[in-house]
């Protein structure tokens, strides 16, 4: 496949759609020359799937992070028209809805350094954590469908963190086409005991300091102060999403075949979108969309609450507001411009972070001169960052970059390599305190498990995707 790509500009790469011959767009990737040669065929290979689907838009696009899924590429964006294309939920994945959110705070690394045992060990026991976790929380009776319906809002409503909040996560944390009767028992009986809890593995809650700055006037508009506290939760929709992607896989597998779909992989089964079965999935990825907006923002209410416990402070006087929190697993209707005219599409993003440029009136007024925040956590041991989104990003990939570093070794092949106990050693003697819910994690989410983010981000940077605002570096780990 490799040598049928070319480079249309540096780090821009292009697989022309007569490469297949039911490719309806070309593939485009982001990549450094040597990330190129050093990622996996099978990736491509699922590029160019998605680019024979019906009605894909412009490309079938590989971010920064790009590696190999189900169906779909992980670090993946197809957009597909909503009159000729299909929706699918390969092309979202099981985690739906998850999603970073950042906090700020005013404290700085000396008012936190005394307190870090503290701080490690009650994060762990207030924001619950682990394979299977359960919340604190009892949902009584249907609350459940409310918090699919209306997400985030009904969080604050039940008095889990500020209304101001709502300001700054996309969709304001509330995707209006939810609709919890489309979500089945099953999910929803699973969802409602996991209702506030972290999850387990790659999902984690972190406290940071920012290290580094390379906007200062959109780092300003962000509110990030170089040397202060941040905190980055990273979680998702936990069992109640997995189910409704898996009900809906099924239900797709059957739509594609009556709907007469030519498919070259049977994973990205799909149905057109205004298909009763594509209406039902979508209006349940939305709901379960809602359960991990809600999810993040229980989370960040108990984050400010230990903060308050240990620092003796409001959470208001630690000006622990939130940046911006972004979904990384999900589908949207957006318009785009697409051959000079305004188009809706059903934009799918796979491990990819939406990055809307300046002027987008998705982007909360304080931000909308500069673009959305954009963020990209790294591993437990290096950095993370935040960028901003831009006009190239509207142009040439529906306004989205990269999710995350992406891995580089599987769960089994990071165990068989590390233990436990030396990569938390090793953590522990940067200065990084770590707590994980069980043994294996720290071996499976070992920091050289993932590929090197400050190339990710050097890559979105450099190609314009989206623009490096500031890093952040991690000082307290806490994982599932
Ligand atoms: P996901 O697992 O959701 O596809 O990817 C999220 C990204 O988070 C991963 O690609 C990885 O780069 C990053 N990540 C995983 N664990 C940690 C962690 O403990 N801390 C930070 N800062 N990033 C992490
Ligand atoms: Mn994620
Ligand atoms: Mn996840």
């Amino acid at each position: 496949i490799k040598e049928n790509i070319t480079e249309i500009r540096p780090n821009v790469w292009e697989i022309p759609s007569n490469f297949k011959r039911e490719m309806k767009v070309p593939g485009r990737f982001y990549l450094e020359k040597d990330a190129l040669s050093s990622l996996e065929e099978g990736a491509i290979e699922q590029i160019t799937n998605v680019a024979c689907l019906p009605g894909i838009q412009k490309f079938a696009i590989g971010l920064p992070d790009i590696h190999f899924g189900y169906g779909f590429p992980i670090g993946g964006v197809g957009a597909f028209s909503v009159r000729t294309g299909v929706v699918s939920p390969g092309g979202v994945g099981f985690d739906i809805n998850c999603g970073v959110r950042m906090v700020r705070t005013n404290l700085t690394e000396k008012d936190i350094k005394p307190k870090m045992k503290e701080i490690v060990d009650k994060l762990f026991v207030n924001v619950p954590s682990g394979v299977g976790s359960k919340g604190k929380i009892r949902l009584k009776n249907n609350e459940i469908d409310n918090v699919l319906d209306f997400g985030a809002e009904w969080a604050v409503e039940n008095e889990y963190g500020w209304e101001e909040d709502l300001n700054f996560l996309e969709e304001n944390g509330r995707m209006l086409d939810a609709d919890s009767s489309k979500v089945s028992d099953k999910a929803k009986k699973r969802g409602i005991p996991q209702l506030g809890s972290l999850g387990s593995g790659n999902h984690f809650l972190e406290v940071q300091k920012i290290d580094e700055i390379f906007n200062e006037e959109v780092a300003k508009t962000f509110n990030l102060e170089p040397g202060t506290i941040t905190i980055m939760v990273h979680s998702g929709s936990r069992g109640c999403g997995h189910q409704v992607c898996s009900d809906h896989l099924r239900a797709m597998d059957k739509a594609y075949k009556k709907h007469n779909l030519n498919i070259p992989d049977r994973q990205l089964a799909c149905a057109p979108i205004d298909s009763i079965e594509a209406e039902n999935y979508f209006r349940a990825m939305a709901a379960a969309a809602n359960y991990a907006w809600a999810n993040r923002q229980m989370m960040v209410h108990w984050v400010r609450e230990t903060f308050e416990g240990i620092f003796n402070q409001s959470a208001e006087d630690m000006e622990m507001s939130v940046i911006y929190d972004v979904a990384h697993n999900i589908a949207k209707k957006e318009v785009h411009n697409i051959k000079n005219r305004n188009q809706e599409v059903m934009v799918h993003r796979k491990g990819a972070t939406r990055a809307f440029g300046p002027g987008r009136v998705e982007i909360p007024n304080e931000y909308r001169k500069v673009g959305q925040p954009v963020l990209i956590p790294g591993t437990m041991g290096t950095a993370s960052y935040i960028l901003h989104g831009t006009d190239i990003a509207m142009e040439e990939t529906f306004g989205s970059t990269a999710h995350g570093a992406g891995r580089k070794l599987s769960r089994t092949g990071a165990k068989k390599k590390f233990t436990s106990d030396e990569i938390k050693a090793d953590l522990e003697s940067k200065g990084i305190h770590v707590r994980a819910n069980s043994d294996p994690v720290l071996a499976e989410e070992a920091p050289a498990a993932y590929k090197d983010v400050d190339q990710v981000v050097r890559t979105s940077d450099s190609t314009g995707i989206a623009k490096l605002v500031a890093k952040v570096v991690p000082l307290a780990v806490t994982k599932g």
